[in-house]
């Protein structure tokens, strides 16, 4: 099978950066064929492989997606909500598999990616690490098991440059472990606290999140009742993890329906 053509959009980003390494890394299997930046990005003219800290290429970081959706078999987008909505667009219209790792979407944006995702199979995850898509499917058996004396705490923390809060993945074990109690997230959740809050609301799923220094990503999901607590935790301490699983869902997406699939899907870890 011929390699398959991947476009990286935000190139120029800590993600796009080690996306580039990847799919360098990886060159029986997937060629990079492209990569933007926001215009107007110092990084537009510059050769992809040079600033992610590597060999040149040859592929010149350009502002066209249009043309870049055209080309790619798969593009990989870790960059902004409006940018990544505007970008499921041109993949609904290229029939090209969008891979999205973005965080921070509204309601608003995730009801026009799930328009998207009816012409073309879009991959999306608040984390494409393989360890944390364990923990989300641990924190929802656990969720299962333990009853409403358990409460249920979950605790982040990023570098300072991050922001967006709570973090996509802390949202999404908050939605493992809601799915494991059969309840709705939206209809529990507690983001933070300050002042006087009364007391804690039995069935309620908190969030907090730290930030500082240069974290990759700490996650920790506390089940807590009289007498004991259970703490089931990743610490992420390289970005690549999260590079080598949106590659390895790109490669995974070649051939599928269209529709929106998610990194459990990927992994195999979906019920
Ligand atoms: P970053 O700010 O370093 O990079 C984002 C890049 O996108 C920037 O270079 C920016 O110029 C570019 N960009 C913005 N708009 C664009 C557009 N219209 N076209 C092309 N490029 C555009 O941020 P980062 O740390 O790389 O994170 C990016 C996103 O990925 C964040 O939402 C972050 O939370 C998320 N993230 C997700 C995972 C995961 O596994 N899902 C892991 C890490 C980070």
């Amino acid at each position: 099978m011929d390699p398959l053509k991947i476009g990286i959009v935000g190139a120029a980003g800590r993600m796009g950066a080690m996306l580039v390494q990847q799919v360098r890394a990886q060159p029986g299997e997937a060629r990079l064929i492209g990569a933007t930046e926001r215009a107007g990005s110092a990084a537009i003219g510059k050769d992809a492989g040079l600033l992610a800290g590597g060999e040149a290429l040859g592929v010149m970081v350009s502002d066209d997606a249009v043309a870049l959706f055209a080309a790619a078999d798969a593009v990989i987008d870790f960059t902004a909500p409006a940018a990544t909505v505007a970008h499921a667009a041109l993949a609904a219209q290229g029939k090209t598999i969008h891979v999205i790792g973005t965080t921070g979407l509204e309601a608003a944006h995730d009801a026009e990616i799930a328009k998207a995702a009816r012409h073309t199979a879009i991959i999306r995850a608040a984390n494409f690490s393989v360890g944390v898509n364990l923990l989300a499917g641990l924190s929802r058996r656990v969720a299962a098991l333990l009853g409403d004396e358990f409460d249920i705490e979950i605790v982040e923390m990023h570098h300072r440059h991050k922001v967006d809060a709570p973090s996509g993945t802390a949202l999404m074990l908050g939605q493992a472990a809601a799915d494991g109690r059969k309840v709705n997230l939206k209809d529990v959740e507690v983001r933070g606290r300050d002042g006087i809050t009364g007391q804690r609301v039995a069935g309620t799923i908190g969030f907090a999140s730290l930030r500082g220094g240069d974290v990759v990503g700490d996650h920790t999901v506390i089940f807590a009742a009289d007498g004991e607590r259970v703490e089931l935790t990743h610490k992420a301490s390289s970005r690549q993890i999260f590079a080598r699983g949106a590659v390895r869902a790109a490669l995974w997406g070649r051939g599928k329906a269209p529709g929106l699939y998610s990194m459990q899907d990927v992994l195999g870890f979906a019920d």
